[in-house]
């Protein structure tokens, strides 16, 4: 029997200040920074170029293009695949708000399909049912570093003729059969927000093999402008345009992070063979797992509280909080990634666009129908997860794991004291 749970007055599993915080900062990063800083150009500068270089060479894209977030990049790829007015564009029913709200920056209609409870991806299998003759695009979100099967939605892009998006904002170095995710698809969106697993503070990439594709991202990155920020401009707008560029001091954090991606990444996902093999056989739980041929970059560890066993399968929102509640009073870093479903948000139940009702009053679009019962997937995994990234990323190793996966054992074997 495990001691008493810190909710119930026991002692912390994790003791306060054991986790470090991510990113780790060294030498490399204060020297790159402080080169920037003593630079001459702090806008979209040398460091910006070095990093779009540098990243396209590490990703293996012919083309890359620094912005301002992850969110920006995933608006440049939706003009990128010509997306406009009434167009539908498919998306999971489960991510983060902008794998959607991308979608109506240019006056599409989001269009959601469901999880496969397993893996928390779009189900593939649902995807042919949710185009319409308005579909221009698939977004896959490769959630939590797990690629999607992009078998599956190649051979039905290839085949309705349709485009494909990877939103790889949580997937760097992440790979399906062998190939880095944001190789697969038209084209792709990269986050380099603090928590990402390539941190420059805040930062995106657009990624893409495609001449004429990162032609239309670079205009709308920079106001409607085609040349770029490097060239001779004239000052023209020929088109509807953002201003998404990145800074310099943010590409010289980014690139002096990418220095060490590669080995961060090994450490997250030997930290998580070893969360798994701590966790195994605890009690109520559903371990995350990665299909053969799918491999995880441990972005963020989820584990599912199986709630039928739990006995509150009826109920499962308030008891998995509480729960996690238990595991934050042991000094485990979890939390709840994210509380509602997509199509269940007020943005999209409220039809909160534009204003008038636009995008969907839009005389081009056509209804879309956002009942959250249309997902009950998404649903059982929103009301049942938790999920953590700190604890397994770099610098934090074997001992930092064990701790946090003795507090949420430590949980599981008591939870009929904690309800
Ligand atoms: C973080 C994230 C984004 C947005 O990235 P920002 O840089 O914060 O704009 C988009 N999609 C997913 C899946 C993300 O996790």
């Amino acid at each position: 029997m495990s001691e008493k749970p810190a909710i119930l007055g026991g002692p912390k599993a994790v003791p306060d200040g054991s986790i470090r915080n991510w990113p780790p900062v060294d030498e490399t990063d204060r020297r790159m920074v402080m080169a920037s800083l003593e630079g001459s150009n702090h806008a979209f500068g040398p460091n910006c170029i070095a990093f779009q270089d540098e990243f396209a060479a590490w990703n293996g894209n012919r083309h890359a293009l620094t912005t301002n977030s992850g969110t920006a990049a995933l608006h440049m790829a939706l003009v990128a695949c010509d997306c406009g007015t009434g167009d539908e564009v498919i998306t999971t029913a489960y991510s983060w708000s902008s794998s959607a709200t991308c979608i109506m920056q240019h006056n599409c209609i989001p269009v959601f399909v469901d999880i496969d409870f397993d893996t928390m991806n779009i189900a593939p299998d649902r995807i042919e049912a949710a185009i319409s003759d308005r579909t221009r695009a698939i977004i896959v979100v490769h959630l939590h570093g797990l690629p999607v099967d992009m078998d599956k939605v190649m051979d039905i892009a290839r085949r309705r003729g349709l485009k494909v998006i990877e939103d790889c904002c949580q997937a760097h170095g992440a790979r399906f059969k062998g190939r880095k995710v944001g190789t697969i698809g038209h084209c792709a969106a990269f986050s380099f927000n603090q928590n990402k697993c390539l941190s420059a503070g805040e930062g995106g990439m657009f990624v893409t093999d495609n001449d004429e594709m990162v032609e239309k991202a670079n205009s709308l990155r920079s106001f409607g402008e085609t040349r770029k920020p490097s060239e001779n401009r004239d000052y023209h707008v020929y088109a509807m345009g953002w201003m998404y560029r990145n800074s310099d001091l943010a590409a010289a954090f980014g690139r002096a992070q990418l220095t060490k991606l590669d080995h961060y990444l090994a450490i997250q996902k030997e930290n998580a063979r070893r969360m798994s093999d701590c966790l195994a056989g605890t009690p109520a739980l559903i371990l995350p797992t990665a299909p053969e041929g799918f491999e995880h970059n441990w972005y963020n560890y989820t584990i599912r509280f199986d709630m039928a066993a739990l006995g509150c399968a009826d109920e499962p929102r308030s008891f998995r909080d509480k729960l996690v509640r238990a595991m934050q009073a042991e000094g485990v870093q979890t939390g709840v990634w994210q509380s509602f479903i997509l199509p269940e948000m007020t943005v999209f139940q409220a039809r909160n666009g534009y204003g008038k009702g636009c995008p969907w009053s839009c005389p081009h679009a056509r209804p879309v129908d956002y009942s959250p019962e249309l997902f009950p997937e998404s649903q059982r995994h929103c009301d049942s997860h938790t999920g953590m990234t700190t604890p397994l990323r770099c610098p934090n190793g074997a001992r930092e794991v064990e701790l946090t996966a003795s507090g949420i054992r430590k949980v599981m074997e008591n939870a009929d004291q904690i309800s």
